[in-house]
């Protein structure tokens, strides 16, 4: 609205029309989506540093729509979250990757975790520790093999309801790391609050590794922040080897990106951890 006086006047221009069309019809599109199998997760490895083995894999939302093609989430997640359906999505999300865990537990593929992106609507919830203690159990997933991955804004919503279900996950044995790290405002000082067992360095600044002075200055301040305080620390959005090396001189734990693997579905992992050269 461009002006919301006392009269209740709302001026919306014409690209604000378009653009809360869109998005409305895009809410329609995305509840028919989650009921009618439209929706898939895909699988990004993240790498040990030491011994470049693979020690787990991001689950990455994926929607084929009938009508738009792909959609990535950071055009239609924002519109969940506006909608409210990101508690519904999130549990799917939830739901799907720990049953992908536990078969490629059951196929003895290795020791891997799955990491799971977690919104601001599910963390914030009373319930959210008891649900996923919930799908653990249904799968049969050990608590260990689930990482949670939070955003600086989806625990500062409300610290107090955040730190409550933080400290039931880390009751239940599910590991927790901050994504998108640097990026928000108040980093330094949540993270005295928040107990979390790693770091991930933010793809905006990896990207600019190595040209920019000042992304490889933060980098190097993370993680030496990240150790400081017992985290492990990943960078993602690693796309060349020269990055990797940077990284991984800085004192990086691991990596994750584009230059090991995209992401990929679910059945495709044996194969490329097959071809995967340590
Ligand atoms: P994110 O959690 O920071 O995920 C990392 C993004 O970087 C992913 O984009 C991934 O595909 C992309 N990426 C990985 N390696 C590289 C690389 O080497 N170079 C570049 N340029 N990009 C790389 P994606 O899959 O489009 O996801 C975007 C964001 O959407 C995610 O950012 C996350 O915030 C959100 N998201 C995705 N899936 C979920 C989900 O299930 N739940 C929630 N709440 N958010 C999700
Ligand atoms: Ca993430
Ligand atoms: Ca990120
Ligand atoms: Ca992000």
């Amino acid at each position: 609205a461009k002006q919301l006086g006392r009269d209740l006047v709302c001026e919306y221009s014409t690209d604000d029309m378009r653009r809360m069309e869109d998005r409305r019809m895009l809410g329609i599109r995305l509840r028919h989506a989650m009921q009618h199998d439209e929706l898939h997760l895909v699988y990004q490895p993240e790498i040990r540093s030491s011994d470049r083995a693979v020690i787990g894999f991001e689950a990455l939302l994926r929607w084929n729509s009938p009508e738009m093609g792909l959609v990535m989430p950071e055009r239609f997640i924002p519109v969940a979250e506006g909608l409210g359906l990101m508690p519904e999505l999130g549990g799917w999300v939830l739901d799907h990757a720990c049953a992908q865990s536990r078969a490629w537990m059951d196929a003895g593929l290795g020791d891997f975790f799955v990491a799971v992106n977690v919104s601001a609507q599910q963390i914030q919830r009373g319930n959210f520790a008891e649900q996923v203690a919930e799908t653990l159990r249904r799968h049969g997933l050990p608590a260990d093999r689930l990482e949670l991955e939070l955003t600086e804004s989806a625990l500062l919503e409300n610290v107090d309801r955040a730190l409550h279900s933080m400290q039931q996950l880390s009751a239940l044995g599910v590991h927790l790391s901050f994504d998108d790290f640097g990026t928000g405002y108040s980093s330094l000082s949540y993270l005295r609050q928040f107990h979390v067992d790693k770091l991930k360095i933010d793809k905006s600044f990896v990207c600019d590794i190595p040209r920019d002075a000042s992304s490889v200055a933060i980098a190097h301040t993370v993680v030496a922040i990240g150790h400081q305080l017992h985290m492990t620390v990943i960078a993602e959005g690693v796309e060349t080897a020269e990055q990797a090396q940077l990284l991984i001189e800085m004192g990086c734990d691991a990596l994750q990106g584009y230059l090991f693997s995209r992401p990929m579905k679910g059945p495709a992992v044996a194969e490329w951890l097959a071809d995967y050269q340590v």
